[in-house]
């Protein structure tokens, strides 16, 4: 499983709980091999430290018995002491002299007491002499030392003392006199300095003799106690030799043991001093023994189970944090990848996702571009459409000007000859009546006649002047007027038409003399157009009646001119004031009259409308701006 597939796998919950089941189960095992190693090593270590201290315990030992060897070999020819053996009875002096030989050579030896038997195995003389517990007079011929000793031989023998209850190390040696054994040297060697060692150091080491008695340790509870139980008989034995004085020999308390290798035993043993029957005292131990050189001892080493098993403990709980630690430190790597992995996947997809919203967003942007310079094609064929459309309507438009203005040219012709009908009618009544009154010699009427004719003569100069001007629009020029007398002037031309057709004219305006901004004539025209066009609409009935009345305002005055004809239908009161609209009949009306009207109106600055009236009847309101005074 390559790393890629060993993160994929462990990405899974599931599998990482499989993980760490499969850890836990090696865990024991790990533990178990790693627990036997830590065992088997110390254990090593144990036997070669404990070697490396026995062997030094025991080379002690021997080098410190062996050290007192020569010493009875050298007093074997001591003559103060061959002298003494001479002789069967002796004096106080003779003895006290070799007594204090001897204690001498113990001083200087420092060995624990020298003392000399005579051949029967009483001791004549002694180091400790003058001490309670004299060894003078005392027999020691049950000793194999002076039995060895006694048969020519150097004799060596470790003992509990019968007399001192001292143990002690016992080198014996023969004394020839005459060449025949007359007595037996001996030097009593104390171990006690050795254990005094070992217990300062609490070691507990113990050495044990060929009987299986341990002899020597730096603890006395173990001393004179047998490592194995011992037969009756080979106990009774060993009781009569006295060789370990009144000691009970009492083997050691052992339980389960386990062989390790030749010199190493796993045992369960017992304190001596722990009372019997008690589980208390009863400890696992390791005991390694090893033979002492040049004796036939054994060096004994006890040491503590409980060291091993710390060790072993140390290593597992070791052993297991570093488990917990490799597993966790996986999990957590393995995590860390499994979340950069994820991590880097996310972004190539976000960088994926990136790349493809640019990749979509340019053709998007190009789709947009390509619609959008289809459009502004379209839009610029939709202009050039539009450009020639127009172009189209200027010049039907202009085509429709030159037809409508050769319309109103025709129209304005048949209306220039009804406006100029009723002057020329006037004239040649007037003129008719003048050469009436000549023939008749009223002169004065005549004269009075003329003078009307002049005038009406004035007024149609005035009326092609106007039509001159309606040509060419000339720049309008305001004045002050006189409202009132202009009205007055305008109704006197339609004084006859009105009565020709009974209507009745009620001026309200004559009193009135505020001016008014406007010109004379066009607006004489504006008030003849309104007011022809009342009669026009009256010249059905009997009863019709003009009214005309005067408003102000501020700035403004208004005129109204009232009529109590039919009104204007809803939908023409609309285009009344459009150019050529017209209700009567062809020849009889041009449909120019209000709207020419209304243009010089505003030219004056005012404003021309036109309503209904709620009792019937059209109103038309003429609104000038008020001149001001001087
Ligand atoms: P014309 O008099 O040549 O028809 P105008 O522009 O003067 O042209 O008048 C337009 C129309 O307004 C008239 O044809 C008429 O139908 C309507 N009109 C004008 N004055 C009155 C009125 N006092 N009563 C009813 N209708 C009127």
């Amino acid at each position: 499983m390559n790393d890629k597939t060993t993160v994929d796998f462990l990405k899974n919950k599931s599998n990482r709980f499989l993980f760490v089941m499969i850890m836990l189960c090696i865990l024991p095992v790990f533990l178990w091999t790693i627990g036997s190693w830590r065992h088997a090593q110390s254990l090593n270590e144990l036997k070669q430290t404990l070697d490396s201290e026995l062997k030094l315990f025991s080379s002690n030992i021997v080098s410190e018995l062996e050290k007192y060897e020569y010493l009875p070999i050298l007093l074997s020819g001591d003559p103060l002491l061959k002298q003494l053996l001479k002789k069967d009875t002796h004096n106080k002096d003779e003895i006290d002299q070799v007594n204090r030989h001897l204690s001498l050579i113990q001083n200087t030896t420092e060995v624990s007491t020298v003392y000399l038997m005579n051949k029967t195995g009483l001791t004549l003389a002694a180091s400790n002499w003058d001490k309670e517990d004299s060894f003078v007079g005392k027999n020691f011929k049950f000793r194999p030392y002076f039995k060895n000793a006694m048969q020519g031989g150097i004799g060596k023998y470790f003992a509990l003392g019968t007399t001192s209850n001292i143990p002690g190390y016992y080198v014996s040696y023969p004394l020839i006199n005459n060449n025949e054994i007359s007595g037996v040297v001996v030097v009593k060697v104390s171990v006690a300095r050795l254990e005094n060692d070992w217990l300062n150091a609490q070691k507990e080491v113990f050495i044990s003799d060929r009987n299986d008695v341990i002899i020597i340790s730096g603890s006395t509870p173990w001393k004179f106690r047998t490592l194995y139980p011992i037969n009756t008989k080979k106990r009774d034995e060993l009781i009569q030799s006295r060789q370990y004085a009144d000691a009970n020999l009492i083997p050691i308390d052992r339980g389960r043991e386990t062989t390790i290798d030749d010199f190493t035993k796993r045992l369960s043993i017992r304190t001596p001093t722990a009372r019997e029957g008690n589980a208390e005292g009863w400890d696992t131990v390791y005991l390694r023994s090893l033979p002492v050189i040049g004796t036939d001892w054994t060096i004994h080493y006890v040491y503590r189970q409980a060291n091993v098993r710390q060790d072993v403990i140390n290593i597992l709980i070791i052993a297991a944090f570093s488990w917990l630690i490799t597993v966790l430190s996986i999990l957590y790597i393995l995590q860390r990848r499994s979340l950069i992995a994820s991590r880097l996947e996310y972004q190539e997809r976000h960088q994926r996702t990136l790349e493809e919203a640019a990749v979509e967003l340019e053709k998007r942007v190009e789709r947009r571009t390509r619609a959008l310079s289809d459009s502004n094609q379209k839009l610029e064929d939709e202009i050039k459409e539009r450009q020639k459309a127009e172009k189209d309507l200027h010049l039907a438009q202009d085509e429709l000007v030159q037809a409508g203005k050769l319309a109103a040219l025709g129209q304005m012709a048949a209306g220039i000859t009804h406006e100029m009908n009723q002057p020329l009618t006037a004239i040649r009544s007037y003129a008719d009546n003048a050469k009436i009154l000549i023939e008749r010699e009223r002169l004065t009427d005549a004269q009075s006649n003329l003078g009307l004719i002049t005038e009406l003569c004035a007024r149609l100069g005035k009326i092609s002047g106007q039509l001159k001007v309606f040509a060419r629009k000339t720049p309008s020029q305001k004045e002050p007027i006189l409202l009132s007398k202009i009205i007055t002037d305008t109704l006197n031309l339609l004084e006859n038409s009105a009565k020709l057709e009974n209507i009745t004219i009620t001026n309200n305006c004559e009193q009135n003399n505020q001016l008014v901004l406007g010109e004379t004539v066009r607006l004489e025209q504006v008030l003849l157009n309104i007011l022809r066009n009342a009669v026009d609409a009256l010249s059905d009935q009997n009863d019709g009646l003009i009214e005309l009345n005067l408003e102000h305002s501020e700035n403004r005055m208004t005129l109204l001119i009232r009529d109590n004809g039919p009104g204007f239908k809803d939908n023409d009161l609309k285009h009344v004031f459009d150019p050529f609209f017209t209700t009567k009949e062809v020849g009889e009306g041009l449909g120019l009259g209000l709207s020419i009207s209304s243009r010089i109106i505003q030219d004056f600055g005012g404003v021309l409308k036109a309503r209904n009236h709620p009792d019937g009847g059209a109103v038309f309101s003429i609104e000038l701006l008020k001149a001001r005074d001087g």
